[in-house]
C-alpha cells in the first residue's frame, strides 16, 4: 500500500500535521524531494516539532523514515535538527532512519551562492529561502554535485572536491567577486557533518520494495504544493524539485512501484511565502487579521506570509496535477467569526471569466472574481465530530468540495494530531 500525502496549493498547507496523524497506520514514511528548505510543524502529545529534512513520521515509535534519492541533504542541518529532536526524546537510529545513497548533499557554497544572486538581484529578488537548494539542483543537473553514498567512500570523494571547488570558484570568486571557497572547508564540512551518517545511508529502494513486499504501508510525504512544482508550478517562482505525487515513487527510490492513494492537503484559505503571482491576494487589515488568525510564519523562515480567501481555479489545478482522490482540508478554525467569507471563484482576464488556472505570464495579468458565503461566529477548534460543527461550515466544506470536485475526508480545526473531524 503506497499512499502520497501532497499539497494542493503553495505550501504549508498542514502536510507535516496531516503526516503525523495519518501515519499511525503506516510503517514507513519517506521524503522524496526538496532539501531542508521545508517546515512542517507538528504538535502532539510528545510536544512540538519543527521538521525540515526529517519525515515526520520520526515523531512515531514504529515507524521506519527514508530520506529519498529525490532530496538535497544540508548535512550540517541534519546534524543540526537530528539534535534538536533527540533533546526532545526522539529516538533517530540507523533503524528508523535510512538516506538514499543517491540523495545529493548540500554543501555550504550552495548556501553561499543562493545568498550571493539574493544580493546580486536586490529588488528583483525571488525570494529564495537561502538554504541552497537552486544551486544544489542546478549541481546534481549539471553532474557536478556530491551523493550521501559517496561518504563510503572518502578517497574518492576528496579527489573529487578538489575538482568541483576548482570549477564553482569560477563562479564564486570569478563571478560574484566573492573570496574563494576552499578544498579544505569542503573537506572539513563533509567530516564534521556527513561522516555521522555513515551508518544511515542504504539502498532504500531496496529496503522500500522488500518493505512494500512483506506487506508494509508507506506514505510519502511531500514539501511544498502543486502551486511550487519546478513543472508545473508558478514558474519561475517555484522551488527546483517536483513537489507532485506523481514523482514521489522515483524521488523515494522506488519507481517500480505504482502509488495506490493520493491524499491532497488542502488549506481552507490560501497563503504563499515569497514572490510571485498570487491573484486572491488580500493585503492591509484584511491581510492582517487573516495572517494574525492563522499564525502564518514561515516555519523555515519566519516570514510573513501572503494571504487571501479560498481560492478554486488554484485549488483546482492543485488536485489535477497532485490526481489527488481525497482531500484533508485544514485550519478550519481560522476562519471561525466572520460574517461572510470570500472565496475566489473565478479570474477575471482581459474582460473575460475564466476558471482555468493559466500560464503564469497570463496570471500576472489575472484579477480575482470573489463570491461570499455565509460564516460562522462560534469557535470549532473543539469540534470532533461531523455533528459538532456549526451548519455554516459544513455549507463552507461542501462549497469546497463541489467547487473542487474531490471529496474532503479530513478536516483539521487545530494544530493538535487529535484536533479533526473525519468526514
Ligand atoms: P506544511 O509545510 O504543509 O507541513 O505546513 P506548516 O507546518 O508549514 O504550516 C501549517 C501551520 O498550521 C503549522 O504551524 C501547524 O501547526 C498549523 N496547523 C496545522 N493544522 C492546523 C489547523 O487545523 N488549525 C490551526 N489553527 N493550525 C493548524
Ligand atoms: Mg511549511
Amino acid at each position: 500500500m503506497l499512499t502520497s500525502i501532497c499539497g494542493i496549493n503553495w505550501g504549508d498547507e498542514g502536510k507535516g500535521r496531516m503526516v503525523d496523524l495519518l501515519s499511525r497506520e503506516y510503517d514507513v514514511v519517506c521524503r522524496y524531494q526538496g532539501g531542508n528548505n521545508a517546515g512542517h510543524t507538528v504538535i502532539n502529545e510528545r510536544g512540538k516539532f519543527v521538521l525540515n529534512l526529517l519525515p515526520s513520521g520520526i515523531l512515531r515509535e514504529n515507524v521506519v523514515n527514508v530520506l529519498g534519492n529525490g532530496m538535497v541533504v544540508d548535512v550540517k542541518h541534519l546534524f543540526e535538527e537530528a539534535g534538536r529532536l533527540r533533546e526532545q526524546g526522539i529516538s533517530i537510529t540507523p533503524e528508523n532512519l535510512k538516506i538514499s545513497d543517491r540523495a545529493v548533499i548540500t554543501m555550504p557554497y550552495h548556501v553561499l551562492m543562493d545568498c550571493l544572486e539574493e544580493e546580486r538581484l536586490a529588488d528583483k529578488k525571488f525570494g529564495s529561502t537561502r538554504r541552497g537548494i537552486a544551486p544544489v539542483y542546478a549541481d546534481k543537473y549539471m553532474k557536478k554535485a556530491f551523493r550521501m553514498g559517496e561518504l563510503l567512500n572518502p578517497d574518492l570523494l576528496y579527489k573529487r572536491v578538489k575538482d568541483i571547488v576548482e570549477w564553482k570558484n569560477l563562479t564564486v570568486s570569478g563571478g560574484y567577486d566573492h573570496a574563494p571557497i576552499t578544498v579544505d572547508e569542503v573537506i572539513a564540512y563533509i567530516e564534521t557533518y556527513g561522516k555521522p551518517f555513515k551508518d544511515y545511508i542504504c539502498d532504500v529502494g531496496l529496503y522500500l520494495n522488500e518493505a512494500n513486499k512483506a506487506g508494509k504501508k508507506i506514505m510519502f510525504e511531500a514539501q511544498l504544493g502543486a502551486l511550487r512544482d519546478i513543472d508545473f508550478g508558478i514558474y519561475p517562482y517555484t522551488s527546483s524539485s517536483s513537489t507532485i505525487a506523481a514523482y514521489a515513487p522515483i524521488g523515494a527510490g522506488v519507481p517500480n512501484l505504482k502509488l495506490d492513494k493520493s491524499i491532497g492537503i488542502m488549506k481552507a484559505y490560501s497563503t504563499c511565502v515569497g514572490e510571485g503571482p498570487f491573484t486572491a491576494e488580500y493585503f492591509g487589515e484584511k491581510a492582517e487579521k487573516l495572517r494574525a488568525a492563522g499564525g502564518e510564519y514561515g516555519a523555515a523562515t519566519g516570514r510573513p506570509r501572503r494571504v487571501g480567501p479560498f481560492d478554486v481555479v488554484a485549488s483546482r489545478y492543485g488536485i489535477r496535477c497532485q490526481g489527488a482522490d481525497e482531500i484533508a482540508l485544514t485550519k478550519l478554525d481560522v476562519l471561525s467569526g466572520h460574517e461572510e467569507l470570500e472565496i475566489c471563484t473565478a479570474y477575471e482576464l482581459d474582460g473575460k471569466i475564466i476558471h482555468e488556472f493559466p500560464f503564469t505570464d497570463v496570471l500576472d495579468k489575472c484579477k480575482p472574481v470573489f463570491e461570499k458565503i455565509k460564516g460562522w461566529n462560534c469557535d470549532i477548534s473543539k469540534c470532533r465530530k461531523k455533528e459538532d460543527l456549526p451548519a455554516e461550515a459544513i455549507a463552507y466544506i461542501r462549497y469546497l468540495e463541489e467547487a473542487c470536485d474531490c471529496k474532503i475526508t479530513y478536516v483539521s480545526v487545530g494544530a493538535e494530531r487529535e484536533a479533526y473531524v473525519k468526514f
